[in-house]
């Protein structure tokens, strides 16, 4: 092959669309009052943060919204609100970031990680199985990196077995199972809008829950310094009354300036969606037709958002990866590999979660994560970019690949 044939990549992978004007100019007037924080509002005014939770509210369909700092404190805020205590146990699937585990250590609870599949979702078995200990009734789900399980049959485990749901949709804003929205299908779904995922605020977080006292909960931990009647997605002010002096203030606030940045990206998110599908689905028929690469196969009741794509180097070794995620980097191709057995840039296996003791060996995990890869796909890649990244990714694996 001669060198006229090495194609490369330039864009960066980290590159997010800018925050389009009229959210710059929604921001620039907010500033313009001063009045960032959330409950500095006047009378019979409702602040952007209120406006955005009852936007984000209706676009899910739930009774209320929360908006906090970030998803992870999102996760905290559920945890602690529907009641889990020191102690307790919270069924996880293992293949997820760092957030997700930080926020049950958080809590004090015990994680029971769960085994995935090839698809790269929970193992739904193995889920029903570890869910049979009459001792575990919380489950955290993190819907990781958009791919979502049969949550038909993932709803039949939790109501077998009594569980409490709590969905991490990080990267499922805006997905859908058999037409219902990824978010709520649980007692809770925790969102982010931390710059990576598919709205930005730089950082920040939404809950959504049909369940009075669980909102209820959830608006005291994250510090409303009793000014939850200025909220607008709560219940009746009287179900604060009970709980308000026993719910203690984790001050993790959204303010009005991030609030102000997400309620136009809100109006857009769909088309966005649409827009990261169209790159994916271009990506994915591209490396599809690479040897040695694998795409998981998406179930039609799936509507997910590929703000990301995963694939898999199915019977290559630990070395052979290495030289193939080197080749791609030299060539402007950033790929993640699961199998890094250290924590780096944004990726982590949980045999790093080393603060939570006695952390189990989950075979099945470790085969599949062992040859997973992950690539963002940021929106500021059109189709010709997709369609060089798969050009470029074939060559490598031409190369490098046995
Ligand atoms: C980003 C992410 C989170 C947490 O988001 P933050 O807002 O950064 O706390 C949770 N789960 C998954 C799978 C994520 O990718």
């Amino acid at each position: 092959m001669g060198n006229a044939s090495v194609k490369r990549f330039t864009k960066e992978f980290t590159q997010q669309e800018a925050i389009s004007e009229e959210s710059i100019e929604r921001a620039v007037e907010i500033m313009r009052t001063g009045k960032l924080h959330r409950y500095n509002v006047s009378a019979g005014e409702k602040g952007e943060a209120a406006l955005l939770e009852e936007e984000f509210a209706a676009y899910m369909g739930a009774k209320y919204c929360l908006s906090c700092a970030s998803c992870g404190m999102a996760m905290y805020l559920a945890l602690k609100s529907v009641g889990v205590e020191p102690g307790d146990k919270i069924l996880c699937n293992a293949y997820t970031l760092a957030p997700v585990p930080g926020a049950i250590h958080n809590a004090g609870a015990e994680i029971v990680l769960v085994e995935i599949t090839d698809d790269y979702t929970i193992d739904l078995e193995d889920l029903d199985k570890k869910a049979a200990d009459p001792d575990v009734k919380w489950f955290l789900i993190s819907h990781m990196r958009g791919h979502l399980t049969d949550m038909d049959r993932l709803m039949a485990i939790c109501e077998k077995h009594g569980l409490v749901l709590i969905e991490d949709c990080a990267h499922t804003m805006g997905a859908t199972w058999d037409g219902k929205k990824s978010g709520s299908y649980g007692n809770v779904g925790c969102f982010s809008t931390q710059t990576y995922k598919h709205m930005n605020s730089g950082e920040g977080g939404l809950l959504t829950t049909d369940d009075p006292e669980v909102i209820a909960r959830a608006i005291i931990h994250s510090g409303s310094y009793m000014l939850y009647e200025g909220h607008t997605s709560r219940p009746g002010m009287e179900v604060f009354e009970n709980i308000k002096k026993l719910t203690p203030n984790y001050s993790s606030r959204m303010d009005n300036l991030r609030a102000s940045l997400l309620r136009f990206q809100l109006r857009n998110l769909d088309n966005q969606c649409k827009r990261w599908n169209e790159r994916y689905r271009v990506l994915e028929a591209g490396f599809n037709t690479i040897p040695g690469i694998t795409c998981p196969k998406r179930p039609e009741k799936e509507v997910f958002v590929g703000s990301s794509i995963q694939f898999s180097l199915v019977g290559q070794d630990e070395t052979t990866i290495r030289k193939f995620l080197a080749a791609a980097l030299e060539r402007g191709v950033e790929l993640k590999w699961f199998g890094n057995s250290e924590p780096v840039g944004f990726t982590s296996a949980y045999g790093s979660w080393q603060y939570f003791d006695n952390l189990p060996e989950l075979k099945e995990t470790n085969r599949i994560l062992a040859v997973m890869c992950d690539m963002r796909v940021p929106l500021t890649f059109d189709l010709d970019d997709c369609r060089l990244i798969t050009e470029i990714v074939g060559q490598v694996a031409k190369d490098v690949l046995s």
